[in-house]
């Protein structure tokens, strides 16, 4: 675990749609959780299949003291924390941390140009307003699906102006990184968050604009990914053994349930603590972390065991050597 983390107990206050798959949900805790740094995030505890999980969402500067706001995004093609999270009701109790961050920003720049995609906009709002208190004039660009889905799209508006840049594709508005990043002045820093193919693409579009990596600061939501999330085989390359990993449960999950504990930390695809060695693929691996390289991802020597899936079987070797394998006698 990467954070001290503190649990206590919070109660929903309200909630009310944003957009149309878009929730805000107010909490109150028990105890002040004091100040957190912009962009920070809590983690919640929701029971998913009756089983336990943690899901973590982004706080949204709230307008009530001492509560904590949140937004969430009810996903499809998902394993059911959002869909847990959507059935909270006011009153009801729930377990949460301490407001943490991922993001890892310089703020002592002149120039900050924030990317939003979709629900990835939750950290922007309090990042800008940090920023617009400094004195700074961030520029933001909120590219959504479509208009409707544009959830906090008046209080970034209220607080930006036209420095809200809103790309919307239904009415034919894409946000172009390479021209953007391109206009930006040599001291700026990009702050992004958003799907995983928004970040690809202003990974290669940072890169190709020939400005230093670090000055690129971003967060990753959610494991979605090329293929649809289907189950998979992972062959043990040592032993031959197979595992079905299902498509509710990561790869992560299903080896160290059969005994090949593999270490991890982020479990978000960005540290690549649980990359394992892949020897050979019959199907597809879908990478879904941000830990490789583009090159990387397509000669697929590794995978993130974490978030990273595949159609067909994949035979990996997890570099475990106890004294008897798991399974090996069955
Ligand atoms: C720091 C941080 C901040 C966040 N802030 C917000 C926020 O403000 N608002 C918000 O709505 N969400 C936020 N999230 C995402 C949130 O924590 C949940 O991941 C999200 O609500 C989806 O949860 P779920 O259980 O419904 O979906 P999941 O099952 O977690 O599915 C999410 C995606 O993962 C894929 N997936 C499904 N099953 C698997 C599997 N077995 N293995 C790998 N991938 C799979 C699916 O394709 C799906 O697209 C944040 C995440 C992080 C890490």
């Amino acid at each position: 675990m990467r954070f001290a983390e503190h649990w206590s107990f919070a109660t929903v206050m309200a909630t009310r749609d944003l957009a149309p798959t878009i929730r805000e949900i107010v909490l109150k805790p028990d105890a002040p959780v004091g100040t957190w740094p912009p962009g920070s995030h809590i983690n919640i505890a929701v029971l998913v299949d009756g089983r336990p999980q943690r899901r973590s969402y982004s706080l949204v500067p709230s307008m009530v003291e001492g509560t904590l706001r949140i937004a969430v995004r009810l996903a499809d093609d998902s394993r059911g924390g959002s869909r847990a999270m959507w059935a909270l009701q006011a009153g009801q109790r729930l377990e949460i941390t301490n407001p943490t961050s991922l993001f890892e920003i310089d703020w002592s720049r002149n120039t900050y140009c924030l990317i939003a995609g979709g629900i990835g906009v939750t950290p922007m709002l309090g990042i800008a307003a940090a920023l617009a208190r400094k004195g700074l004039d961030p520029i933001v660009h909120y590219a959504v699906k479509s208009r409707a889905d544009a959830a906090l799209h008046e209080e970034l508006a209220d607080l930006l102006g036209d420095r809200l840049l809103l790309h919307a594709a239904d009415v034919g508005k894409r946000l172009d990184l390479d021209a953007t990043f391109r206009a930006l002045p040599a001291d700026a820093i990009a702050v992004v968050c958003g799907p995983l193919r928004m970040l690809d693409a202003a990974r290669q579009a940072w890169r190709d604009a020939g400005r230093r990596p670090t000055d690129l600061c971003f967060e990753t939501f959610g494991s979605s990914g090329r293929l649809p999330t289907s189950d998979f085989r992972v062959r043990i390359a040592s032993t031959g053994n197979e595992i079905m990993v299902p498509r509710d449960r990561s790869m992560l999950d299903a080896l160290n349930a059969a005994g090949y504990e593999v270490i991890s930390d982020c479990q978000r695809g960005e540290c690549g603590v649980c990359a394992v060695d892949v020897t050979t693929v019959e199907g597809e691996i879908d990478h879904r972390d941000v830990f490789f390289s583009a090159h990387e991802k397509q000669t697929s020597a590794k995978m993130c065991a974490c978030v990273s899936r595949a159609r067909g079987t994949v035979t990996v070797d997890t570099l475990y050597r106890p004294d008897q394998l798991p399974g090996a006698a069955a």
